[in-house]
């Protein structure tokens, strides 16, 4: 049994492991979580354990983004890791400080802002291709080999989100091509010309029924 600083108690106590439901304000938003806490044997308080309190709030965070919709550090890494960059080298990229991704990889909770353009690297490859045109003298020449080809690459994950705007863009493009092909209306060439470059930068790979 592990003995502990109790501040109630003001004195060293055994302590035991158990669940305790705890509020914390995180960016003034009250989250409930229940996680393992270091509770004092005499006076039934929670007691400071480094490692259980990290765990703690780690939870609180991973709940605040579930409940407000940030995405969470195993994702922020999977959409650097899409692209081939280090953390040091996506940050170059966005035009963040150096240490940003390795804070984000690692549970700090990120600037809703840069969720936001975090998204968009995910989900618009366009924007990429911008970015790595603006920033990528920045990375290092075996950096911008690596990204170059992620960018070339079909094997980008296209992610769920996008998954459905590729099927709603097939089910435009198929009809454009009835409606354009039957009776060479100029409009439908035309916004299917549009179509077709849109999802080329894009890099999506157009199909019709
Ligand atoms: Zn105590």
């Amino acid at each position: 049994m592990k003995e502990s600083y109790c501040e109630t108690c003001n004195a060293m106590r055994p302590t035991h492991v158990d669940n305790r439901a705890e509020t914390f304000t995180v960016r003034n938003t009250e989250i409930r979580v229940e996680t393992a806490a270091r509770i004092c044997e005499s006076c039934g308080e929670v007691v400071f354990d480094r490692e259980l309190d990290d765990a703690k709030l780690d939870q609180a965070y991973r709940q605040y983004r579930a409940q407000t919709g940030l995405l969470q550090p195993e994702e922020i890494r999977a959409i650097r890791e899409t692209y081939a960059l280090s953390q040091s080298a996506a940050a170059k990229l966005l035009g963040w400080s150096p240490a940003t991704f390795t804070r984000y990889e690692t549970g700090s909770l990120q600037e809703a802002a840069h969720d936001e353009l975090l998204r968009r690297l995910r989900d618009d490859r366009h924007w990429a291709h911008e970015l790595f045109a603006r920033n990528g003298s920045k990375l290092t020449k075996l950096q911008q080999r690596k990204l170059r080809q992620a960018l070339e690459s079909s094997e980008l994950v296209v992610s769920r989100s996008n998954t459905v705007l590729v099927d709603a863009l097939n089910a435009v493009y198929s009809d454009l091509l009835y409606v354009a092909g039957e009776d060479g209306n100029i409009p439908c060439q035309r916004a299917l010309e549009v179509v077709e470059r849109r999802a080329e930068q894009a890099g999506i790979v157009l199909s019709h029924e």
